[in-house]
């Protein structure tokens, strides 16, 4: 226990209705207010203006994005760049108090953070929720991360009776890259850790979700930290590679997908100038082994959570399933059943379980995914859309049989899930397969057999290993999250060593 007393925030329960009812009507009051996001410091030149509008009706328009400007991307890199020396002597204590006193404002709107995840991004109440705690609770982490680390130096040994100290302090300007699809949590997260250690940031959110993104840049300056400190700075890829390739960047923290990531990571090694950090948490091939041991009904409920909760669009989301062929037909069976269980529809309403996909380019990526697998004749069950499904970007869940992983060549990012069945004799196949996709984010085995777990524990991977439950929602503190290979660089989010990996170590030796 790092933090003896730190709690993650308490969240909202939403089985009370003394609770749920009240927020429902308030967030029915927040169904007409208009939305903008434009970039902190805003010239009074033309640009772009974009509507942002629901995935699940894409005739209601939720916001506005003003996209940034070239001019305006470099006098915000050069108004962070100036303030980032005296954010860095501030020290750990004192910036913890800003990022806590950010913590509690966003407490403080929760409705406006729940309606703007449904509205703007298509997620259910309970995603909304869940979003909202993980954001408060990277605050609040990282905010103790900062004053456990970057307050006061350490003392060395000094053998000939010198004095030496070594002590954390931020690069300088951080560009931070975020995914619609966690466009809170993840948003916030990576700028945060990068404020707690010293720098100053310059965030650039997805182009699908600018509008949430906005009202969480807004209360951390009404919570006291400088607008020029945290700069959001709207717009598409184009204004991403912009940011990216100055070189007065000390460092890049992005999440998003492994192309993204790669590409970026090409323009910082052609860059002219300083060597800059790059901190990616990318995407996923993520599998579950079943073996004959393992509980059907505990199997069926985490199975349709993991692939299916958030329309499939979570990093951590369930892609391949492999079940052991003594089970393969009735646990299969089983899963169909649940799988029919799901509602699908506007996630709005509350009996929504899943909701759309983010756009129409995911909605027809995925859907060419599907009608390939059909093509090349794997069986294929499909869950049939709702009335006036063809308002928004629906996709039908989808569950497809298949022979091994290897055979899918890039991440389906959304709610298709493929099985695969294996014999209990090639097991260490299975893990090796899994492995040779070159992904390493999230993987569950479920098993009550102990030497399966450590076999298949000591082979594995990846970076979140989950047993007998589901593969998705890692908590802050408890279940650092990240992976390895295609899926990211590390340090793990919510982990004790993620902040640091945002900062520059000096030493100083004074002699007598
Ligand atoms: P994406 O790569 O298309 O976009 C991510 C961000 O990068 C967006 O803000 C985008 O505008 C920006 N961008 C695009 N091109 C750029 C460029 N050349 N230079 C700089 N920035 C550029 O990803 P997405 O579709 O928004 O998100 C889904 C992906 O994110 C999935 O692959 C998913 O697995 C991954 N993801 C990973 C994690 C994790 O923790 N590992 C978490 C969430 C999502």
């Amino acid at each position: 226990d790092i933090f003896p007393g730190r709690k993650n925030s308490a969240g909202i329960d939403l089985s009370d209705p003394l609770v749920l009812e009240p927020l429902q009507e308030r967030l029915a009051a927040l169904e007409s207010r208009h939305w903008t996001a434009e970039p902190t410091f805003m010239s009074g030149a033309d640009a772009e203006i974009a509507p942002i509008n629901k995935p699940h009706d894409l005739s209601a328009e939720v916001g506005t994005r003003r996209d940034t400007l070239d001019f305006e991307v470099e006098e915000a890199i050069t108004r962070a760049e100036a303030i980032q020396p005296g954010w860095d002597r501030l020290g750990g204590e004192k910036r913890a108090v800003l990022l806590e006193a950010a913590a509690d404002l966003f407490e403080e709107h929760t409705d406006e953070f729940l309606s703007l995840c449904q509205r703007e991004a298509g997620k259910t109440l309970m995603d909304a929720v869940l979003e909202l705690r993980e954001a408060v609770d990277f605050l609040r982490f990282y905010a103790n991360e900062a004053r456990r680390q970057f307050t006061g130096p350490i003392p060395l040994p000094g053998p000939t009776g010198e004095e030496n100290r070594l002590s954390l302090h931020g690069r300088g300007v951080f560009a931070c890259i975020s995914p619609w699809n966690f466009p809170l949590a993840i948003f916030i997260g990576t700028p945060v850790a990068a404020l707690a250690a010293g720098n100053t940031v310059v965030a650039k959110p997805a182009e699908q979700t600018p509008l949430i993104a906005a009202l969480a840049v807004r209360l951390c300056h009404q919570a006291g930290i400088p607008e020029e400190a945290f700069q959001l700075l709207p717009g598409a890829g184009e204004v991403g590679e912009m940011i990216t390739s100055d070189p007065r960047i000390a460092g890049v923290a992005f999440t998003g997908s492994t192309q993204t990531a790669q590409a970026i990571n090409r323009g910082l090694a052609a860059r002219e100038g300083p060597i800059a950090t790059l901190i990616a948490e990318t995407g996923g091939q993520n599998a579950m082994i079943v073996d004959s041991t393992a509980l059907p009904e505990q199997v069926t409920r985490d199975v349709v959570a993991s692939a299916f909760q958030s329309a499939g669009q979570r990093c951590s989301a369930l892609r391949v399933l492999y079940i052991q062929d003594d089970v393969y037909d009735e646990m299969l069976k089983m899963i169909r059943g649940g799988f029919e269980a799901l509602t699908i529809g506007n996630p709005e309403h509350l009996a929504t379980d899943v909701g759309p996909v983010i756009d129409m380019d995911a909605k027809s990526s995925l859907e060419r995914h599907v009608a390939r697998r059909k093509k090349g004749g794997f069986p294929v069950w499909r869950r049939r859309l709702h009335r006036g499904a063809n308002a928004g970007c629906f996709v039908a869940p989808t569950i497809v049989e298949m022979d091994s992983i290897l055979d899918l060549k890039r991440e389906n990012f959304g709610p298709i899930l493929h099985v695969v069945r294996y014999r209990a004799a090639d097991l260490g196949r299975v893990v090796e397969d899994i492995n040779a996709t070159g992904y390493g984010l999230t993987m569950g085995l479920h098993s009550r057999n102990d030497d399966t777990r450590a076999f298949v524990e000591a082979r594995a991977k990846v970076g979140n290993f989950y047993v007998n439950r589901n593969q998705i929602g890692a908590v802050v503190e408890s279940q650092p999250f990240g992976g390895e290979g295609l899926s990211g660089t590390g340090p793990k989010a919510g982990g004790p060593h993620y902040v640091a990996r945002f900062a520059t170590e000096r030493v100083v030796c004074i002699d007598t």
